[in-house]
């Protein structure tokens, strides 16, 4: 089947009907042969309706979404896909009460597919390299003069000079929290960039290479040495934040940075490959319901992702870390 397509137009003309989405669904999802969701099986049999499985082993039914983020919605895909469309290819992002407009759904179900897309956002686990410029800032909350910062949640940043970006929620500005984060995101080779903050003037003693200005001598660009790439994206970022989502909760905020990272990393990548790309990841994770988004209930998850952490688990008792937080704290 067809998988390309430019713009809105090409877009609604290739997923016009369930149908086709399905299909376009079910060679993503089985891309790799046809699996069970339940007990990850790889003989199943088809219903003649088109829409149903039975795995020939545990004999349970199931549909092409179960076990995935659209998990066992009574949405159609074509809403599904309209929604994932309209979040990866708006600037800005788009608020639950236009998706609601857009996709003709309740607020509170637009709300919940908004946020099911975002965890298909979700920054990967790779390192960056070359010249990273790394900075901070405070997203959500209000800001008052009495208070300060004090209700305002600090972000970190960190991006490769016209590649790729990370940002993460952090707990607080601490020196172990900002070395963590380095030493798990940026490879040891890479040139750090940052303003003076004196929590960046150790990382030599790490064995990094920094260079930084300082913004409270108006010094913003030495040489090659600047961090004004981190900075317009916390730009947009915040433009976002003022223009489409007006306020962010503590619980949520890391989602609503996932979005504006993916859409940043993905700014010179085809429409379609990007809307690949979120399809893919949404057939591998699992379920997430309305009480998991929320934090009542872990979220359920399906063979897949059962098997990813299996992996992660060994890999992870293989390496001997060294206690990063130890060796910050002894600075
Ligand atoms: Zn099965």
């Amino acid at each position: 089947m067809k998988t390309k397509f430019k713009n809105l137009t090409e877009f609604t003309q290739l997923f016009n009907q369930e149908v086709k989405c399905r299909k376009y669904f079910e060679a993503i999802r089985f891309k790799k042969g046809d699996y069970c969701p339940h007990c990850g099986h790889s003989k199943i049999l088809r219903f003649s309706d088109g829409k149903r499985y039975r795995c020939v082993k545990c004999k349970k039914d199931f549909t092409i979404k179960t076990g995935t983020i659209f998990g066992e919605s009574k949405l159609p895909l074509q809403k599904w896909f309209i929604a994932i469309y309209l979040l990866t290819t708006s600037k800005k992002g788009i608020s639950s009460i236009e998706l609601s407009e857009q996709c003709g759904v309740s607020q509170k179900t637009a709300w919940f597919m908004d946020h099911r897309i975002r965890e298909a956002m979700k920054q990967n686990d790779g390192k960056l390299f070359g010249t990273v410029e790394v900075d901070e800032t405070y997203l959500g909350g209000k800001h008052n003069r009495k208070q300060g910062f004090k209700n305002k949640i600090p972000v970190m940043g960190m991006t490769e000079r016209k590649g790729k970006i990370k940002a993460f929620q952090i707990e607080s500005r601490e020196t172990h929290i900002i070395f963590n984060e380095i030493k798990k995101n940026i490879d040891p080779s890479a040139f750090i960039m940052t303003d003076e903050a004196s929590v960046y003037k150790k990382l030599p003693r790490f064995g990094y290479r920094r260079g930084g200005v300082k913004h409270s001598q108006k010094q913003w660009v030495k040489g090659e040495i600047h961090t004004n790439s981190i900075e317009s994206f916390w730009a947009l970022f915040k433009r976002g934040y003022h223009g489409t989502y007006h306020s962010m909760s503590r619980k949520h905020l890391q989602r609503y940075i996932d979005e504006f990272v993916f859409r940043f990393n993905a700014r010179t990548t085809e429409m379609d490959e990007k809307f690949m790309e979120i399809v893919q990841e949404i057939s591998k994770r699992g379920n997430l319901s309305y009480n998991g988004l929320t934090g009542k209930v872990a979220p359920k998850i399906n063979y897949e992702k059962r098997q990813t952490i299996k992996k992660t688990q060994a890999n992870k008792s293989a390496l001997q870390t060294s206690s990063w937080r130890n060796r910050a704290l002894k600075v």
